[in-house]
């Protein structure tokens, strides 16, 4: 039985103040819900005032991104155990928009999430196809690179530490869901490079959560699905109502 996760990725948005606003409100709507990890990723400069709000609640932190060395003369990154150090449990690597404007490579993205493993976090992995590769039918290629290379060099049992988001490009702040056909079938194709990578009991156990345009209009059909363990959410995570609506897909 694989726990649901809902994450919310908050992006470059709210300062702090409006960063503790939003997990002020989001607390109360969440705060009898069971059954669900649900983590929020704020901006490094507001992860510690959300830490603070959240303690003692069942809301995880989680941070945007990371660099793979622990220390040194690294203008501008930081590392995983300053996260935890921070209050972070988890952590996302490989955002399409890091891949995107930052230059993120399925190398980098595997020297991240074993550094983020080593500083002990979860790492939230996020792979996707652009529309181009949609389109030219490279979909399942570009899936297979992704995770093949992402996981280069990681055990099985650090995999109980990884969670995969997979979001086609296509669908990431656009308001287009992938339909829940679309997402399951290429959920069920990751599922399947991780036997392949790994074994069936490997497989069974990862949470892999859909990310793009998810709301809470159309979590409950993406939740159905037999291997659509969570959602990562852009958009609707910066309202307290709406990622609640989200999180609560269950009510
Ligand atoms: C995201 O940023 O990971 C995301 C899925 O964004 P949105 O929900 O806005 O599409």
């Amino acid at each position: 039985m694989r726990t649901p996760v809902i994450a919310g990725n908050w992006k470059l948005f709210k300062k702090q103040g409006d960063a503790v606003a939003l997990v002020e409100g989001l607390i109360p709507l969440v705060k009898d819900t069971v059954g669900v990890e649900i983590v929020v990723a704020p901006v490094f400069t507001s992860l510690s005032a959300v830490c603070e709000k959240i303690s003692g609640t069942n809301i995880n932190l989680s941070a945007q991104n990371c660099y793979w060395e622990e220390e040194g003369a690294f203008t501008g990154e930081i590392a995983p155990g300053m996260l935890a150090d921070a209050g972070c449990s988890h952590v996302i690597i490989g955002h399409s928009e890091r891949r995107q404007y930052f230059g993120e490579t399925d190398e980098t993205v595997n020297k991240k999430i074993k550094a983020a493993l080593k500083g002990g976090l979860v790492a939230i992995f996020c792979i996707g196809e652009t529309l181009a590769q949609r389109e030219a039918d490279s979909t399942f290629d570009v899936l297979r690179t992704q995770v093949t290379d992402g996981l280069a060099g990681i055990t099985a049992a650090e995999l109980a530490k990884i969670i995969i988001a997979y979001e086609p490009v296509w669908a990431i702040g656009t308001g287009k869901t992938a339909s829940d056909d679309q997402a399951e079938e290429a959920h069920a194709f990751i599922r399947g490079l991780v036997t392949g990578l790994y074994d069936q009991g490997t497989a069974d156990a990862i949470r892999i959560l859909y990310g793009g345009s998810v709301k809470p209009e159309n979590v409950k059909g993406l939740m159905s699905r037999p291997n659509i363990d969570g959602a990562l959410v852009g958009g609707a995570s910066l309202k307290a109502d709406s990622f609640a609506g989200i999180v609560n897909f269950q009510k």
